[in-house]
């Protein structure tokens, strides 16, 4: 085993878009185990959207890093050293190990995973935390009827093209807005949407109207900005807006709402979420998720960034949109 593990960390805050000079590439000896500690190779990284908030020094739902903290990141791969008496080499796990070659664990978090029938990459998006949240904000906020009409953003991404997949399971009309023709194109005719508004063409509250002949009941926010805007004026009385991520305003500008009156005059309910904080669903919510992909009832696509050093800027694409379903990063 290699004695030196890379860990790439916060080296200074971002001043509006990230950029490369926020990380440092560090190596470091590795560190001896405890008596009940693991230590885990991780061979895929997450790349998520909450990383960017963890840089600023600002108020949140989550403490932000210190300076010099390995950046934050969910991981699988495998146990290669272990004084834990639950967890043996060679175990497959997922958890939060953060941007590094190993991390090392107490067992609080880790998650023992099977990749007979689930890939291991899945564990990190369509069977992970981001299939969680399509599962909770569709199924806990917005609650969608057979026959009723459902809007994603960033559907062609981990979470949405999830919310999307859900939703037509269910019965519903599902549409999604994302940007540009491939992505809208690969949202009808692979995860099978019933229609896909391309945000960057130009029209989008006129394509938004043509692909919504009922309005919306649910829709799931991923983006805000113009989106939202656009969504909002759509949206039929007693609808429901699942409140997930605001990604167009990650980088410092937020957009304000045009019309907030609609959510009165149509009587909308707006429920922000944090999926973390629902731990008691996450157990019946992934195997579903299992269970769908292993029966290839749900599909997805990844983007993977090969190599550790790659990561900023796995996380830079992400932030503008150059990703192309989940992304991840290669580890090894
Ligand atoms: P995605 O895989 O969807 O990737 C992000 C996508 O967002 C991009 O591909 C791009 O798609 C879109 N995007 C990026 N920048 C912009 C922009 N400036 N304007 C409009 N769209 C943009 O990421 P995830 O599925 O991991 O995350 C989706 C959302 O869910 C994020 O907002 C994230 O913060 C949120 N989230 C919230 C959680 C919670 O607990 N509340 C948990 C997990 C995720 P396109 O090219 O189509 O624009």
């Amino acid at each position: 085993m290699t004695q030196i593990n890379r860990r790439i960390v916060l080296a200074s805050r971002p001043e509006g878009a990230v950029t490369a000079d926020n990380f440092r590439l560090e190596e470091a000896p590795l560190a001896e185990l405890a008596e009940g500690q693991v230590r885990v190779r991780n061979r895929y990284l997450s790349i998520d959207p909450y990383m960017r908030g963890r840089m600023n020094d600002a108020k949140s739902y989550a403490e932000p890093l210190a300076l010099g903290d390995v950046m934050i990141g969910a991981t699988v791969g495998e146990i290669v050293e272990s004084k834990h008496a639950s967890f043996a080499v060679g175990d497959k796990v997922t958890g939060m190990f953060g941007w590094q070659d190993y991390g090392i664990s107490d067992g609080a978090g880790v998650r023992k995973i099977d990749d007979t029938h689930v890939p291991l990459t899945a564990y990190l998006g369509v069977a992970g935390m981001p299939g969680v949240t399509a599962w909770y904000g569709l199924n806990k906020i917005i609650a969608p009827r057979a026959g009723q009409t459902v809007v994603v953003s960033a559907a062609s991404g981990a979470v949405g093209s999830v919310v999307g997949q859900l939703a037509k399971l269910a019965g519903c009309r599902a549409v999604g807005i994302a940007g540009g023709v491939e992505k809208c194109r690969y949202v009808v005719e692979t995860l099978g949407f019933d229609a896909c508004v391309d945000y960057k063409a130009g029209n989008l509250y006129r394509d938004l109207q043509a692909a919504t002949p009922d309005g919306v009941d649910g829709y799931f926010e991923n983006v805000g900005g113009e989106v939202l805007d656009a969504t909002l004026s759509r949206m039929n009385p007693f609808g429901r807006i699942a409140l997930c991520g605001m990604i167009a305003g990650y980088d410092g500008q937020p957009v304000p709402l045009k019309q907030p009156q609609i959510i009165l005059t149509m009587r909308l309910l707006v429920q922000g979420f944090i999926v973390s904080e629902h731990l008691e669903f996450w157990p019946e919510a992934l195997g579903t998720l299992a269970t769908l992909v292993a029966s290839q009832k749900l599909h997805y696509r990844e983007s993977v960034v090969d190599g550790l050093e790659h990561a900023p800027d796995a996380l830079m694409g992400l932030l503008q949109g150059k990703n192309f379903g989940k992304q991840l990063v290669k580890i090894s």
